[in-house]
Formats: structure tokens, sequence, C-alpha cells
């Protein structure tokens, strides 16, 4: 009798899941877990506590989300709050399970915690669950990683293949149900309210994941038009919004290339279908990145060393002004706002207030990344962190890369509007003291 642990990590689904899909295959007995872990990384001279309120309220909706999914499959999913390690000992020593199945997760402390695993004999049988492209299939090794975002794509297209989708589940021989474990937990959804203008209304899990994905694609075909309103501001629209979803693994990006391309047979290809694909190789890049990288995308050396001899300093007084959007630059204060308000920032917004924290404050990049990663709804280790890198000049830039937020603006906000919307509605935004 084949017994195992399914650890639900950053792959809150069950629509493509490899590792989900191998358990419940290789196993007559499964008990299903998730772990609670609100931590944030805190850099030097900075401590910023737990993750920020819409993040939680969007990770707490997706695992209510997977454990009524799964309850319709009759399984029941075990919640969890506390030290991993004693979790899953706890497991082991009830039921006589030392087999764990989840998915492999990028990230130096998420690997710390698998190696950790392994040195107290759990067996980990891990699948690439969050990868566009497997590892295996890169068409090189992760030591020869190229430096520069466009070989790396250009290689990948053309060598690399996109797995097909996981086909349906089979069927659980038996779920485990123990209702008597020290750690359990509760699910709470926090019940902040959206604010009126945040362009980020969307609730966790993974049945909203496929709504958007529906709604982006086959409803407005709103994708066909992502490259001309990629660099927007304001509003659900202007891209995809598929950011939080991915981050906690509600939908896998295989799904979504394959309904992209699918799409593109049946609707329309495009240059714009064609970039959403692009921007999802980004993440991609940034993820083997982060792989390679290690610990050294938390530095504020980072991957490259600080070729353009930045000064990033830390003098809290100024940070703080930049977290609350009181900087007097009006587009920095709207974006900042934005983010303390809703949880979201644009792409734009992000490029723009990271280079003024960097190029104009000359602060400490590690610091704004921290920020991003309590409080964006949509955090992501590699695609933060490696974005911050990459702003700084310490990560795969190799050109200073600045922006003047005054030409900016009048690019992107020229009759004011997303400034107006921002920094009028002050009123509500949470302000930040450390
Ligand atoms: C300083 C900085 C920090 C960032 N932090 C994060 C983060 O923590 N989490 C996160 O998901 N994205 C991050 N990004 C990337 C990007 O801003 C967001 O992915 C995007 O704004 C989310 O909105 P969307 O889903 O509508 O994106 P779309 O424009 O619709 O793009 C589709 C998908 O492609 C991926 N993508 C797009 N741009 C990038 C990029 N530059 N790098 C990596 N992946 C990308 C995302 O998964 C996104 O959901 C950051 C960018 C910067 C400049």
């Amino acid at each position: 009798m084949k017994k195992s642990i399914y650890w639900f990590r950053k792959n809150l689904r069950l629509k493509d899941n490899p590792s989900l899909f191998n358990a419940i295959k290789d196993n007559d007995e499964v008990i299903f877990i998730y772990i609670i872990d609100l931590q944030t990384y805190n850099p030097n001279g900075l401590d910023i506590h737990e993750i920020g309120d819409f993040r939680k309220k969007f990770i707490m909706e997706s695992v209510l989300d997977l454990e009524k999914n799964l309850k319709s499959k009759k399984i029941h999913l075990h919640v969890f709050e506390g030290d991993k390690f004693k979790i899953l000992e706890e497991i082991r020593s009830s039921h006589g399970i030392d087999t764990i199945y989840c998915s492999k997760e990028v990230g130096w402390y998420e690997e710390e915690d698998e190696k950790k695993l392994i040195d107290k004999n759990f067996e980990l049988i891990m699948s690439e669950d969050p990868h566009l492209i497997e590892e295996r299939e890169l068409p090189f090794n992760l030591d020869n990683l190229p430096l520069i975002f466009t070989p790396f794509r250009k290689k990948v297209e053309k060598n690399s293949k996109i797995r097909n989708e996981i086909r349906e589940l089979p069927t659980i021989k038996k779920a485990i149900l123990n209702t008597d474990l020290k750690f359990l937990s509760k699910i709470e959804v926090n019940d902040i309210i959206n604010h009126s203008n945040t362009a980020y209304p969307f609730e966790g899990g993974e049945r909203n994941a496929l709504k958007r994905l529906k709604s982006y694609l086959w409803e407005s075909h709103n994708i066909a038009k992502y490259k001309e309103t990629r660099n927007g501001l304001i509003g659900t629209e202007y891209s995809s919004k598929f950011s939080a979803y991915l981050s906690t693994g509600s939908i896998s990006p295989v799904t979504i290339y394959h309904e992209i391309k699918k799409f593109e047979k049946e609707v329309k290809k495009n240059s714009s279908t064609y970039w959403l694909i692009f921007e999802l190789m980004w993440r991609e890049f940034f993820r083997y990145v982060t792989k390679k990288g290690k610990k050294n995308i938390f530095m504020i050396n980072g991957i490259n060393g600080n070729i353009f001899n930045k000064n990033f300093n830390s003098d809290i007084k100024l940070f703080k002004k930049w977290c609350n959007g009181e900087t007097g630059q009006e587009f920095i204060d709207a974006n900042m706002i934005e983010l303390n308000s809703t949880g979201f920032m644009s792409n734009r917004g992000r490029q723009n207030v990271a280079s003024y924290l960097i190029n104009d404050l000359d602060l400490n990049w590690t610091w704004g990344a921290a920020y991003f990663e309590s409080k964006l709804i949509d955090y992501d280790v590699s695609s933060n962190w490696c974005n911050w890198m990459y702003m700084a000049g310490v990560g795969n830039n190799v050109r200073n890369w600045a922006f003047n937020p005054s030409k900016q603006s009048e690019m992107y906000d020229k009759v004011g509007k997303f400034r107006s919307l921002w920094l009028n509605k002050k009123i509500g935004q949470q302000i930040i003291d450390f």
C-alpha cells in the first residue's frame, strides 16, 4: 500500500498540475495539505513584518477555492499554520508516511526547504509545475544561461518544446482525513473592500483565474490589442491581469500558452497575441535567473555587481516618503498611492517608481524590492527581485536604465487622468511606518 503527503505550495490548482496528477496516480492513500506562510524577506535595516492585506486576501481566497474544488472530488484539504518541518514531522509520525509530492519551486528559501526535508529523510517527488518550459527542455545548461533576455528567448523559441497540458486528474483511491493534528488552522479571508479605482478587482482562486482567461481572450478579445494597450495605467483591460493567478499557481503558464495558441488558430493571430507569450517568456527567463543566481538576487550587488557604481543609500526617512507617495513627483506618488490602496501597480508604474528610487533618490534598491514583496497582490520571487535587479543595473541589464518620470507621465498620462485619480483620493490609503 503506497501512502503519500501531497503538499500544495505555489500551485493552488487542479487543472494542469503535474505533481498533483502524479501523487494521485501513484498512491493508494494521500493526505492533502497546505501550510500558511505569511513571512517576507527583510533586507538589512528594514523590518516590514508580514505580507500586506491585499496579497493575504488573494492567497486566502485562492486556498478557499482550492478547498472547494477538492471537496467536489471528495478530497479534504488540511490547512496548517506554523513551522512546516514540525507539521510534516507530525504527519509522518501519525501516519507513517515519509514521501511528499509537491511542486519544485523557484527561489532560494523554497529550495532550502526542499533540501532540509531531504536531510530529514523525507522523500520528495517534485514536478516543475510553475514553469512554461521545463529545465530539461532548455537548449543550454543553467551554467550557460544567457545574461541577456533576447538570446535566451531566441534559443528557447527555436529549440524548446512547451509540454502538453496534463490530462484530467485520475480518481483518488483514498484521501486521508485527520482532524486531530496539532497545527491545523482555518482559512480566514480578511474583509477589506476593494478601492473603487482598483485595476485589480479580481478575487483569487482557480475558477476566477479560468474566468479571467476566458474573458480576456474569448469574450472581450482584448488580447488581440494587448501590444497597443499594455502600457496603460487605468482599469482592468489594458493588460491581462493574469499575474496574481500565476503567482499563486491558480493557473499554469502552460494552460495560458495553449489557450493563446487556440485563440490564434480560431480567432486571430497578430503581434499582440505573440506579445503576451513574449511576456510569459520574460517570466520564464527570470525563473531561471533566480535558479542560477540563488541568494544573490536578494543582495545589493545582485548577480552582476554594481557596474554603474550607484550609491544605494539607506536613508529610511526618504524611503518612507517614497513608500507613502510623498516625494512630490506626482507620477511617482500616484503610482505608490495606487499600490498602497489596491495592492496593484501597472508595469509602466513599476518601472518608473523603481527607477525613481534607484536613480533620483539614490536609495537601496533591495528596500524597494522588499516593499513591493510585502505589498504586491501578484508578488512572485523571481519576477519581483529580478526586475528590481534589472532596474538597479545589478542583474541582467547592461545599460543604465533611468526613466524620466515627467516625460513618462507626458507620454502615458497626457491629460493627467491617472494622477488625478490617485492624488485626489489619497484618503483611505494605509500610511506606512516601520
Ligand atoms: C520593479 C518591478 C517589479 C515587478 N514585480 C513583479 C512581481 O512581483 N510579480 C509579477 O508577476 N510581476 C512583476 N513585475 C512584472 C510586471 O510588472 C507584472 O507581471 C505585470 O504588470 C502584471 O500585470 P499583468 O498580469 O496584467 O501583465 P501582462 O502585461 O498582461 O503580462 C502577462 C504576464 O506576463 C508576465 N510578465 C509581464 N511582464 C513581466 C516582467 N517584466 N517580468 C516578469 N514577468 C512578466 C506576468 O506573469 C504577467 O502576468 C514587476 C515589474 C517591475 C518593473
